[in-house]
Formats: C-alpha cells, structure tokens, sequence
C-alpha cells in the first residue's frame, strides 16, 4: 500500500482516454471520461436491441451490452487499446466500471446469476495475445457484482480465423462448433453470465449456446462491453467491423 502511494504521488495514474491525472485506484478512466461514455442504457432497458439478437434462444434470460462501440469515441480506443495494444489492465476495470453503472441502474440485473462464464480463446490465441479479454472483463464483472468466474467450463476447441471483414453469415459459418463444454455437471440446472468483448451479429456467443444447449436446465444471460453498429449485410461501411477492428 505504502509503495502504491508512493508510486501514485510519484507517477500519478493517468485516465486512460484524456491522459488527464486522475485519482482512485483501480480506475481507468476520470471522472469526466466516466461521464462521457456512450452508454447504451440497456441496464433501464430490458428488451434492448442485445436481447433481440437472442430472442429465438428461450435459455437466454437477460442480455445487454454496456457502451456503443462507434468510429471516433474514446470508448471504441479503449476496447481497441483492452484487446489490440496490449493493455490488459483495461478488461477488469471496465468490468468492473459497467457492473457498477448496471448495479446502479438496475440492482437486480444480476440476481440470480450463479457464476460468469467468459467466451474463451483458443488456447494458441490466448498464448500469443498473453491474455484473453474476455476473462479480464468478467473478472471486474465478478468483482463488481460479487459473482465468481469460471473459465474451464467452456472451451473453444477450434481455432478460427478472425470475424473481420465477414458479412454476417460468413461470421456464423466462421464460429459454427468451435466451442464445446466440459464438466457439464457443474453448469446443470445454474444461470450462468456469458461474459464478451464486443456484440456485432451475436454469431459467437450463439455458438457458445449452440454448445451449451445440451446442459439440463441450464439459463444464460448475456453481457458485453460493446455494442457494435449494424445496419446490412455485409456489414455497413460506417461499422465497427469494416474497418478491420473486430478480430479475435
Ligand atoms: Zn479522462
């Protein structure tokens, strides 16, 4: 604690959009970069546009994504800077700033949730990457809202290409069974938290669902960091994804 002061007084720690100084530890953005995120408000809004992506799924409770994921926004280069740039710190902090504004908005918008379960990497891509941003979101989720995480549940099994530049049937044909389970013992009968990055066509977490559907009695609610414009297939030009950016 001593030398964290120190270190503090010394370098003090910069907001990770304006390089501002900024005070609280642990926290990645300042105050007034807090105030400015593009926030989806799907916390006041149940039936939002991240539930519609699963409304054919009757496992699926609940589902929504914390912040737009729009060209030009300080929050779209934080995403980037969490899975691109090798700023890992950045996942468990903005988990944990989302789960406080959802806890805030919507107390019971985690009620009932037995465990979060990040999207996995293939293990190849997460020893490259050093880390899988999933796990590190869901990790200041679980923190914030007092869950815990489990990451050997759910296994992606196949090492697929990256979604860029995929309209959204390739995008589904590109995840179509790479992810299988294990140990479902442990995921009969609970409501698990599936836990990703960014929300575009929802074709990957479908597939996590697809995999998880032979679970008895299992109930998924589905939470993002971002949510990604789309307005045709293939993607538009104005979004997230024809820019190169969503990749995994
Ligand atoms: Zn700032």
């Amino acid at each position: 604690m001593l030398l964290r002061s120190l270190l503090d007084l010394f370098f003090p720690p910069l907001c990770a959009a304006c390089e501002a100084r900024h005070v609280g530890h642990g926290q990645c953005l300042c105050p007034a970069c807090q105030a400015a995120l593009p926030r989806t408000e799907h916390a006041l809004h149940p039936d939002n546009a991240a539930l519609a992506l699963f409304r054919d799924n009757r496992r699926v409770q609940r589902a929504a994504a914390w912040c737009y994921y729009t060209d030009g926004t300080d929050f779209r280069l934080l995403v980037h800077k969490l899975k691109y740039h090798r700023c890992p710190w950045l996942g468990p902090s903005l988990g944990a700033l989302a789960a406080a504004d959802f806890l805030r908005q919507a107390p019971a918008w985690f009620a009932g949730i037995d465990f979060i379960v990040p999207v996995p990497l293939h293990r190849r891509r997460e020893r490259s990457r050093g880390y899988n941003q999933a796990a590190l979101i869901a990790q200041g989720i679980g923190r914030a809202a007092g869950l815990p995480v489990n990451t050997s549940c759910l296994v992606r099994t196949v090492d697929n290409p990256t979604q860029t530049q995929r309209t959204a049937e390739e995008r589904r044909l590109n995840v179509e069974g790479i992810f299988s389970v294990r140990r479902p013992e442990l995921l009969t009968g609970k409501h698990i938290l599936l836990v990703d990055d960014i929300l575009t066509t929802g074709a990957t977490l479908r597939s996590c669902l697809a995999a998880l559907q032979s679970v008895r009695g299992l109930r998924v609610s589905v939470f993002t960091l971002a949510l990604a414009r789309q307005t045709g297939s293939p993607l538009s030009p104005d979004s997230a994804l024809s820019s190169g950016s969503i990749a995994r």
